[in-house]
């Protein structure tokens, strides 16, 4: 990937003494820098002169290589979710109207992309160095079109320039302090951002490498930490289910206090999970916040303290505001007031496809992206993440409460698994407080006194749950995020 004509990045053709190098392993498989660059080189060739291409997301070396290659034609690729229905997908391909899809060789494609070219990729192929020129793709051409994750409604299509990857991955590099002997593990899925852009393109853009697990366990990160690899980027149910095994499992402990980073993304990562983490390895997990509109807007640096509940701060590059109902910017570093999180830079995306009112309507007249995301600043100007305003900020009594910090108090209970609030309409408090809880033990789950007791004593007794549900599980999308819609939509 280069950054246009004018600059080349350290995105191009690796030099030379990297040739060599691990650039992938996916299971048993795995392509040097050379290999990679040659098998890149043969999709690009094939594609060139394309508007767009979809990519059938698996398997994971197949993915890669042909995101690499179409980068390298200057077309953008569409990722496309395996696991997708029918309807949704095809939504997103009669949206995105590919030129071809990029599969794997003999994968059986669902009937959704019947009509359309299909191109395989053979990872082993080797182009003739040289062979594809890129020099007509620019900044602001379209790298990638990447669909929301559809938790607040149907998943839409964000067309990411690609000056906004190189932007959000060189601001990453700084933070967290990437080099080429970096090896990242990770096990998310590569049709979103997170998998795909963090956790492929990421290292890459230093030299360093990737492993991917193709389905995440807790047996595969220890076993990769212990062979060397210095990362982790998973979601907070990865998390959740390390902070789970953690206390049967003392070589799964020893192996994150090898790691360099371990980071957590896509969703809040609830401050029980991490602090038993820290507990059993004395690692602080690094949380980071972002969208697949804006990649990349706040972490901590790889020197820096994270923070249980809180994001960071902005990144490199990266400008952020609190924004109130009214129009007005909150300044106070006071960890109270709330507002909406709204951003701008070079990482924003340029428009959903086909969606020119629900482009519009998500910039300020001068050019800020309105994330839906809620915060307050701490003292010290890192971010917590309150919630989505859609979803996630209960007005109740006169008072806005986020969801979150009743969760992470709910979490603490031993009594629950997993936990989720939401608010419905009240007559008295206009919302009322729903605790919905998959309880540690079905046959003997904690009752609504108990549990509102139990979120008094740790935070203002009117965040106290006034109604509790108990389901055998949370519904959630394949980040592992919480579908707070369907909760509702169940009621
Ligand atoms: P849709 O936009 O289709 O409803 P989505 O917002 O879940 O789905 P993504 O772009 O994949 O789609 O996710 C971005 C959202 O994930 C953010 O707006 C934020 O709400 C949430 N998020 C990401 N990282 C964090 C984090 N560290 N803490 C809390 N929330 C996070
Ligand atoms: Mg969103």
């Amino acid at each position: 990937l280069t950054d246009g004509p004018a600059e080349r990045s350290e995105m191009g053709v690796p030099p030379d003494e990297v040739w060599g190098r691990a650039a992938l392993r996916f299971g048993e498989r795995s392509l040097t820098y050379g290999a990679l660059s040659g098998a890149a080189g043969a999709v690009a060739a094939r594609v060139a002169g394309a508007g767009r291409v979809a990519v059938w997301a698996t398997p994971e070396l197949e993915t890669a290589v042909a995101v690499a290659g179409a980068l390298l034609a200057g077309v953008a690729a569409v990722p496309l979710n395996p696991k997708s229905g029918g309807k949704e997908l095809a939504h997103i391909v009669s949206d995105s109207a590919p030129a071809a899809v990029l599969t794997a060789p003999g994968a059986e494609l669902p009937p959704e992309l019947a009509h359309l070219t299909r191109i395989e990729v053979d990872a082993g192929a080797r182009a003739a160095s040289g062979a594809v020129g890129d020099g007509a793709a620019c900044d602001g051409d379209p790298a990638l079109v990447v669909y929301t994750s559809g938790t607040t409604g149907p998943p839409k299509g964000a067309v990411i320039p690609r000056r906004a990857l190189a932007a959000t991955l060189d601001a990453l590099a700084d933070a967290w302090q990437w080099t080429g002997d970096d090896v990242l593990v990770q096990g998310l899925p590569l049709f979103h951002v997170h998998g795909l852009v963090l956790g492929v393109l990421g290292p890459l853009r230093r030299g360093g490498s990737v492993r991917h697990l193709g389905r995440f366990s807790t047996e595969g990160v220890a076993r990769e930490l212990n062979d060397g690899a210095t990362m982790l980027f998973g979601v907070p149910t990865m998390y959740h289910r390390i902070a789970e095994a953690l206390p049967d499992d003392p070589g799964l402990a020893k192996a994150l206090g090898r790691a360099r980073l371990l980071v957590s993304g896509s969703a809040a990562l609830p401050v029980h999970d991490h602090e038993r983490i820290l507990a059993a390895t004395g690692r602080r997990v690094i949380e980071r916040y972002g969208m697949t509109e804006t990649l990349m807007n706040t972490s901590v640096r790889a020197d820096g303290e994270p923070r249980a509940g809180t994001v960071g701060v902005p990144l490199p590059g990266v400008e952020l505001r609190l924004v109130e109902d009214d129009g007005t910017e909150l300044t106070a570093l006071d960890g109270e007031s709330v507002g909406e999180i709204q951003v701008r830079g070079p990482n924003l995306f340029t428009e959903y496809l086909n969606r020119p009112d629900a482009t519009a309507a998500a910039f300020t007249a001068d050019g800020w992206f309105r994330t839906g995301d809620m915060a307050v600043r701490e003292a010290d100007g890192y971010v917590r993440i309150v919630g989505r305003k859609a979803t996630d900020l209960i007005k109740s009594g006169g008072y806005k409460i986020g969801a979150g910090e009743i969760e992470n108090a709910l979490l603490e209970h031993p009594g629950v698994r997993e936990a989720a609030v939401t608010g419905e309409p009240d007559p008295d408090l206009g919302e009322r407080i729903v605790a919905w809880i998959v309880p540690a033990d079905p046959g003997s789950p904690p009752a609504l006194e108990e549990l509102a007791g139990h979120v008094a004593r740790r935070l203002a007794p009117h965040k106290r749950p006034r109604v509790v549900r108990y389901l055998d599980a949370l519904p959630r999308n394949d980040m592992g995020k919480i579908m707070k819609r369907a909760l509702v939509a169940d009621a």
